[in-house]
């Protein structure tokens, strides 16, 4: 069953048209990724999936209810979390708070708790680190904090924008693996990468994004093997 589906969406900015018509569909239970160059379209694809930019145009429709026109803060409560690009982590805040900060609609203090719990049990170098400020760990720590916050809200849906970006390969390695992981224990994951052979080696499915518009969708081994992608993405 189609989890999140877009149809013909269409974003500008200003006099920009960034995405042009754009479908696409990410079934429950599945890893997709969403692979182009820069200045593709794959960030503002998940910025407009979660209406931090709105489509003009087209249909985003959200574990069967349109989401199109709702609020940012509304689709995150309705189970959509977005780790943008850049892991943006609270850096003067501590390991604890930021993940806190990840269930602000949370009042429930064993509910956050038991988030808290979780996320220690998938990234146990946090654990270590809980008090530390986030903004004095590593790139790869950061990084699992930013992934580990977005679950915070038990989200439906997991989006992470270029997750890999500027991480040492032993690392890149480490968070390719956690998103496997959470994605054998249930998690549907849209995964919008550069790295385009690493994020294909992950996913079920995978869509190549060209300014704007989807040229290309299949299983994801299947694009690995495609001469076209090996070319432009895979060199
Ligand atoms: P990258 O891999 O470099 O992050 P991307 O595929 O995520 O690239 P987007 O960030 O979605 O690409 O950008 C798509 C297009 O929209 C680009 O031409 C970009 O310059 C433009 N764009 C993005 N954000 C804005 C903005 N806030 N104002 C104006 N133009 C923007």
């Amino acid at each position: 069953m189609a989890l999140l589906e877009l149809t013909n969406v269409h974003t500008y900015y200003g006099g920009i048209h960034a995405l042009k018509g754009l479908s696409m569909t990410v079934n429950e239970g599945e890893v997709v990724t969403l692979i182009g160059s820069n200045g593709a379209g794959k960030s503002t694809t998940l910025k407009t999936i979660c209406a931090q930019t709105r489509a003009k145009e087209g249909k985003v429709i959200f574990n069967g209810k349109d989401i199109t026109q709702m609020r940012t803060h509304d689709i995150a409560l309705a189970g959509i979390a977005h780790v943008p690009e850049g892991r943006r982590i609270f850096p003067k805040l501590t390991v604890r708070e930021n993940l806190e900060m990840g269930a602000f609609s949370v009042s429930d203090k064993k509910v956050i708790e038991e988030g808290i719990e979780r996320a220690f049990a998938y990234f146990p170098r946090l654990k270590e680190r809980v008090s530390q400020k986030g903004g004095t760990m590593s790139g790869g720590e950061q990084q699992m904090l930013a992934i580990a916050r977005g679950l915070m809200m038990k989200p439906k849906i997991l989006m992470l924008d270029e997750p890999s970006m500027g991480l040492a390969p032993i690392l890149v390695e480490q968070i390719f693996e956690i998103v496997t992981e959470l994605n054998k224990e249930g998690m549907t994951i849209l995964l919008v990468e550069q790295n385009a052979n690493q994020a294909l080696s992950v996913a079920h499915r995978g869509y190549v994004i060209q300014t704007g518009e989807i040229i290309l969708k299949d299983d994801a081994q299947t694009l690995l093997m495609n001469p076209q992608v090996r070319e432009a993405y895979l060199a």
